[in-house]
């Protein structure tokens, strides 16, 4: 047996058993078991299934999967959280990853459960697993608002985390104005604020997300203003700006609506406006990053694209001068590097 061979069978069961893991994750997320454990000293299962309200034997199991994982540390005296649980999993951390779990749980797991008929129909199971045929990709999230608040906290978590490099990935400051376009809770927008405090930055989003975004705004720091617009970027006039941001955007959408976008932000560019583009992008062979490949797998309209394809539609639309620059979010995603792409307009 080669010795590629030979490891395949311990990848083989982590695969296996990787559903277990994510799911004792989300369980523990969403109990807030995590938020329990914050600032307290070891704690016992009875305590911990005390205060949450669930039985001790099945805490108790929880918390030793948790451990197991390496989320929390367990000695004679119980359980305390990893410091990585204090950041990421608690729910009001300051780079908390809770509202992405919580919609990880509620709404990609009842999706991947159908990914066989997804594969064999080709299309998304909305009608399976909500019961309901999906419109819209974002009409379906905010048709109620328990959904939309659970989908903008999920983009929060991840946008707030990501913010910081996404911002100073390249320097902006020669910029006067910029325009988040599809920029949800205005994550990046507070924090390019921070960062190039003579930016006046506008976050453009669908007025279901703009009436719902007062929830998410940082709170006591002196912040410069961002200012929130709504509309439909497909129809609606751009607000002006001299650098337009599409972060995350581009990957829900199939080319026919790319070319609606990217002409209309091409019309309203002048020379020296820029254009900034933040996904994760996938290598020539669309194998990697795992992340990026198996996002596709929930088969919206839109798809992950390479980074040739990103060039390409880029240059379609007069926004050449494309420096990609590989990995600049390295630390916080090691494997699954977010990619971010800049392109001037002429
Ligand atoms: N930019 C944020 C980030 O990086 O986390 C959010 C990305 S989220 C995947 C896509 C965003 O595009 C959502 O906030 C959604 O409401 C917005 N969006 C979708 N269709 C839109 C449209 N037609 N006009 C304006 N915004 C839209």
């Amino acid at each position: 047996v080669s010795e590629s061979a030979a490891k395949l069978p311990s990848k083989i069961l982590e695969l296996m058993d990787g559903f277990r893991a994510s799911k004792a994750l989300f369980v523990a997320s969403k109990l807030k078991m995590f938020d329990h454990l914050k600032d307290k000293g070891p704690l016992k299962a009875m305590d911990i299934a005390n205060e949450v309200g669930t039985s001790v034997c099945g805490t108790e199991r929880l918390l030793d999967a948790c451990a197991a994982l390496g989320l929390l540390e367990k000695t004679p005296q119980g359980y305390s959280n990893t410091d990585s649980a204090n950041t990421y999993l608690t729910s009001d951390g300051e780079y908390s990853l809770h509202g992405y779990i919580i919609h990880s749980n509620d709404h990609l797991w009842p999706l991947f459960t159908n990914l066989e008929s997804a594969v064999k129909e080709g299309s998304r199971q909305n009608h399976r697993a909500f019961g309901k045929k999906g419109e819209d990709l974002f009409k379906d999230y905010y048709h109620s608002q328990e959904v939309k608040q659970r989908f903008m906290a999920a983009m929060h978590s991840i946008a707030h985390l990501t913010a910081r490099d996404v911002a100073t990935a390249f320097d902006l400051s020669q910029f006067k104005s910029a325009c988040d376009l599809g920029g949800c809770t205005g994550a990046l927008a507070h924090e390019l604020v921070q960062i190039y405090p003579n930016l006046k930055v506008t976050v453009f989003d669908l007025p279901e997300v703009i009436a719902n975004t007062s929830y998410f705004q940082p709170s006591g720091q002196d912040t410069a203003p961002v200012t929130f617009v709504s509309g439909d970027f497909f129809k609606d006039n751009l607000p002006e700006a001299d650098l337009y941001i599409l972060s995350r955007v581009l990957h829900d959408w199939p080319d026919e609506k790319i070319h609606v976008l990217l002409s209309k932000i091409s019309a309203v560019c002048k020379p020296g406006s820029a254009l900034l583009v933040a996904e994760i992008v996938l290598d020539e062979q669309k194998t990697h990053p795992p992340r990026a490949v198996l996002q596709s797998l929930s088969m919206t309209e839109g798809k992950q694209r390479s980074g040739s394809e990103y060039k390409q539609l880029l240059e379609k639309y007069g926004f050449t001068n494309f420096v990609p620059l590989y990995m600049v979010a390295e630390v916080l995603f090691p494997d699954n590097g977010l990619v971010l792409l800049h392109a001037f307009v002429f």
